[in-house]
């Protein structure tokens, strides 16, 4: 699975974490979320319901069977016993359509860092520039590598007193 997201648990007990295998997560604390989410991993609203329902609600609204609040509540009793679930991602998470290397991004973002002259300059608009980018693609920027730095001081040399 290469697009795979898991459900985890959140810190409070009461929120969800859906991670991505590429590191990426995304947070679910809202209750009328539960239902998608639920759905998201193979929950279904109305499975409990029986005939007259059939799928009346998505789990936020009321359907002849449940209310939309006894929808969520069961979504979170499922969800809470379907930790660790995986999935292949139906979209929570934008696809990274060209490879990127995080070592280039962080080694960047460490010379526009060290280096930018002031609020104005090119180097502090790089700045803002990879620190947009390091976020959309989910590259901890201070998680440096060996070979980031490498590049760092390469990079420096040759364009740090221009930035
Ligand atoms: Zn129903």
């Amino acid at each position: 699975m290469n697009n795979g997201i898991t459900l985890e648990e959140g810190s409070f007990g009461f929120d969800y974490v859906i991670q991505h295998k590429d590191g990426r997560d995304m947070l679910v604390q809202n209750d009328w979320e539960y239902p998608g989410t639920a759905m998201t991993f193979g929950w279904s609203p109305c499975s409990r319901c029986r005939r007259a329902c059939r799928g009346a609600s998505d789990g936020t609204i009321d359907c002849p069977r449940c209310t939309a609040s006894q929808h969520i509540a069961k979504a979170q009793t499922w969800l809470d016993a379907h930790i660790g679930a995986r999935v292949e991602d139906p979209g929570y998470f934008e696809a990274i359509e060209y490879p990127v290397n995080p070592d280039v991004v962080k080694a960047i973002y460490a010379i526009a860092y060290e280096y930018h002259s002031g609020q104005w300059s090119r180097g502090y608009r790089l700045l803002c520039r990879v620190q947009r980018y390091a976020r959309k693609h989910g590259i901890d920027l201070d998680a440096e590598t060996s070979a980031s730095r490498k590049l760092y001081h390469t990079l420096a040399a040759r364009y740090g007193a221009k930035l």
